[in-house]
């Protein structure tokens, strides 16, 4: 599938620690790759909200759901709304409390929301939602009925305007002044793992736990090399 790549444009123009920054499309991927969770900001009755919700992606379109009554997803149509997905590395322990920081990867989204109504493309949008949580899930699971599609909205998100900003490596005052307070820099590395799975306790015992399931506990969340090689 072809992809665009995201313009550089006076919105996505980071001004603070532009080096950190990226408008290529394949730092994009990545960051959305490795994680399922976004924050959609939008302005409801004129105060800002941000949802932290699901997220799946197609080619060019980043798709989010929920019910038919969400209030945000509604007010979402249509006007310019935010998108954020953040994934937390380490944090940065300096020896000054100002150059303390955090490892990151975290990507920005400008778009307005197209409410997604033809059914193909609505159930290719939840398979790519439930398969960004977690692969294998789609075709295990009872997928949509027409009612349950009925009952939900999805909202789908050209990824054209888009930035990345990403920090990584140790602290910035190892070579000042205050190297020569003695004090332990460096960085606690933070790495999300799936645990050990729980069954329903209403699960008949003849149900076994499926090896999509089974194989991700005590893996990273994140799937791409940058969360498995750490
Ligand atoms: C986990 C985490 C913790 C952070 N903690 C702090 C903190 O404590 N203090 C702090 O000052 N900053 C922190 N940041 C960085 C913060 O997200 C902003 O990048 C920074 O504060 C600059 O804000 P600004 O208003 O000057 O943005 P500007 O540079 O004016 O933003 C302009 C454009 O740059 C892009 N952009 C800006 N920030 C990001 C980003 N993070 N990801 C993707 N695109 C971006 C967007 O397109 C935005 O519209 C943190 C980031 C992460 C991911």
């Amino acid at each position: 599938m072809t992809t665009t790549e995201p313009a550089e444009t006076e919105r996505t123009r980071l001004r603070r620690m532009r080096h950190k920054g990226s408008h290529q499309r394949a730092a994009l991927d990545a960051v959305l790759a490795a994680g399922f969770v976004c924050h959609l900001g939008v302005l409801v009755d004129e105060t800002p909200m941000v949802l932290p919700t699901t997220y799946g992606v197609v080619g060019d379109t980043l798709y989010v759901h929920g019910s038919v009554a969400s209030r945000s997803l509604v007010q979402a149509q249509g006007t310019t709304v935010c998108v954020t997905v953040t994934h937390v590395d380490g944090l940065v322990l300096a020896r000054s409390i100002f150059e303390h920081s955090v490892n990151y990867r975290s990507a920005m989204i400008y778009s307005v929301p197209r409410a997604v109504t033809d059914p193909k493309e609505k159930l290719g949008a939840l398979r790519a939602l439930t398969e960004q949580c977690l692969p294998g899930q789609w075709e295990y699971g009872r997928q949509p009925s027409r009612k349950e599609l009925a009952a939900t909205t999805l909202l789908a998100l050209d990824l054209n305007e888009a930035s990345v900003k990403t920090r990584s490596g140790p602290p910035d005052d190892g070579d000042s002044p205050d190297a020569a307070l003695g004090l332990w820099a460096g960085v606690l590395p933070v790495t999300p793992m799936w645990g050990t799975p729980v069954p329903d306790p209403l699960l008949s015992p003849r149900v076994g736990m499926p090896a999509h399931v089974l194989t991700r506990a005590g893996t990273p969340v994140d799937r791409t090399s940058h969360g498995s090689s750490r």
